[in-house]
């Protein structure tokens, strides 16, 4: 069978040429044992885009024979800072060429809107790529005094090995880069395994992999259903280090996995139920922009979105009038439109669980103040749904993980210390923001938020050289900045002795 589909991308007038096999050693291939395939949707339109290979438990083991390999002969320490950093400069290059047409597909088979994937997530993932070529001929040890006339000890920051990189589908290229650069720079193999629902954008990205010149066995990237190829992943006995993305049911999952193989090293970046404090000090039309910026962005499907704001009191109703009309004023739909803000939720399996979440919402009496009716045309649409009369004990503040949709749940508390407490009564803490222009507030309050990223006075923008991650129940590690390098690094600490005589015996 063909390893490529010609897709045809409705609206644009034109198609596009996808790789739909397995990608081994810089080659497109068939599975070695399963017939299985997946179909990639466009969930603006509910049709079938096309239907790649789905990698099995077998294909794994050949990838990562196919990374070990590279490991040893082509890169890992066989390769020098220079020339790691010159091939991901290289791949950012042809990602930078290639920015529109991977927009047009991330938009066909995620949903998200064509400007939004061309100047955000790809811009950043250039950004990413080129960040961490920055850092590839810079990896440094230290030198150490163990006796400072006889002995002395340094350290060299080894590249961990053969990584298994495990993605969602929220954001397919920008997580794609988040793993792959940082693990690149510092001298990894990958095995990469995209999400089912988003294959699609790996594959292209594949194929500049080849282009850019990486030697073969490099980067794998082995589409596959998560209990197959992404359970093989974190199971198996040659992969030294496995990095996730995802939901905490997984996450879970993946550690005993991995404790139970090799005891392999563990990142994971989980869901969050962010918390959005606006007190009264602050800007109110710019706090309801970054909130609304916090719950649509990304359709809401965004580990950090900002899905419980809290408002002091005295200014509740002002700044809930100001929040509406910002909602209101988003245009969500086909993610091929140019006017599209905001598109569908991925799949009909996401449609169907914020649909729930929406139910529930109303049968347990809080009050929607916007949005929260279904659409009645195709498309895995929900409009963005703002709860009011929210407390404690519902499903839709309650619940552990954040509903991944546009659905947000505006509370109110009286003092800062009641704020406080309202945003860390979860399990989770992966972002916070906070709005005031109180300055000695603003500090009090970020220390006192537990997350591992704060923000004050904006939400949800992120900078490549700073690190994200979280706390509690919503991962583990670290990723972005400096920070990453130590996730795929491993130290080893060398003794030299050049003067002392051992008198033997003791
Ligand atoms: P998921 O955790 O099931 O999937 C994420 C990735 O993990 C996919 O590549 C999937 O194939 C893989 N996977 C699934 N089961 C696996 C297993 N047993 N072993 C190894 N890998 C496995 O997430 P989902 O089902 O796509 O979405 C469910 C929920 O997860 C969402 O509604 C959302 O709450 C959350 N989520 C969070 C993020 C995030 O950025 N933190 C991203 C996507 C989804």
């Amino acid at each position: 069978m063909a390893q490529t589909a010609v897709v045809n991308v409705p609206k644009l007038n034109k198609t596009i040429n996808v790789p739909t096999g397995l990608f081994i050693n810089n080659e497109f291939v068939p599975s070695v044992d399963s017939q299985e395939r997946i179909d990639a949707v466009n969930p603006a339109t509910e049709e079938v885009i096309c239907s790649i290979i789905a990698g099995s438990e077998k294909d794994i083991d050949v990838a990562v024979a196919a990374a070990r390999h590279a490991f040893k002969t082509t890169w890992g320490k066989n390769i020098t800072g220079w020339e790691r950093s010159r091939l991901l400069n290289k791949l950012a290059d042809l990602i930078e060429r290639d920015a529109q047409e991977l927009a047009e597909l991330e938009a066909l088979n995620n949903g998200k809107p064509i400007k939004i994937a061309r100047d955000f997530d790809i811009g950043d993932s250039i950004q990413c790529l080129r960040y961490y070529a920055g850092w590839a001929d810079k990896i440094a040890g230290q030198t150490l005094e163990c006796d400072n006339t006889k002995k002395l000890a340094f350290t060299r920051h080894d590249p961990i090995g053969v990584c298994g990189q495990i993605i969602p589908w929220n954001y397919p290229i920008n997580m794609w880069s988040w793993k792959v650069a940082p693990a690149l720079a510092v001298g990894c193999t990958i095995v990469m395994k995209p999400s089912e629902l988003t294959p699609l954008t790996a594959l292209k990205l594949s194929e500049l992999v080849v282009e850019a010149g990486f030697p073969p066995g490099v980067v794998n990237t082995v589409p596959s259903l998560g209990s197959v190829g992404g359970a093989a992943l974190a199971a198996h006995p040659d992969v030294d280090k496995v990095a996730f993305t995802g939901s905490t049911v997984t996450g879970r999952k993946i550690m005993e996995a991995a404790a139970k193989s090799n005891l392999k090293k563990v990142s994971l970046e989980l869901g969050g139920k962010s918390p959005h404090l606006v007190f009264e000090s602050a800007d109110l039309e710019q706090a309801a922009s970054w909130a609304a910026l916090g719950i649509c962005y990304n359709t809401g499907q965004d580990c950090t979105a900002g899905s419980r704001v809290y408002v002091q009191d005295t200014v509740y109703d002002k700044f809930l009038a100001v929040l509406v009309d910002k909602v209101k004023a988003l245009n969500v739909g086909d993610g091929l439109d140019d006017a599209t803000g905001a598109g569908p939720v991925v799949s009909k399996g996401q449609y169907d669980r914020v649909w729930g979440y929406i139910e529930s919402g109303k049968a347990e009496g809080a009050r929607v103040l916007v949005g929260g009716e279904k659409r009645n045309s195709k498309g895995y649409y929900v409009d963005p749904t703002i709860f009011t009369n929210i407390s404690a004990d519902m499903k839709i503040v309650k619940e552990e993980a954040s509903i991944f949709g546009p659905v947000l749940s505006v509370g109110k508390f009286k003092t800062e210390e009641e704020a406080v407490i309202l945003a860390n009564d979860t399990s989770y803490g992966l972002g916070a923001g906070l709005h005031s222009n109180d300055a000695n507030q603003c500090m009090r309050v970020s220390s006192a938020l537990e997350a591992g990223t704060v923000w004050v006075n904006q939400y949800n923008l992120l900078c490549n050289n700073v690190p994200f991650g979280g706390k509690k129940q919503s991962g583990i590690g670290r990723e972005l900045g400096s920070y990453a390098l130590e996730e795929y690094t491993s130290v080893k600490a060398i003794h030299w002795n050049f003067g002392e005589k051992l008198e033997w015996p003791l």
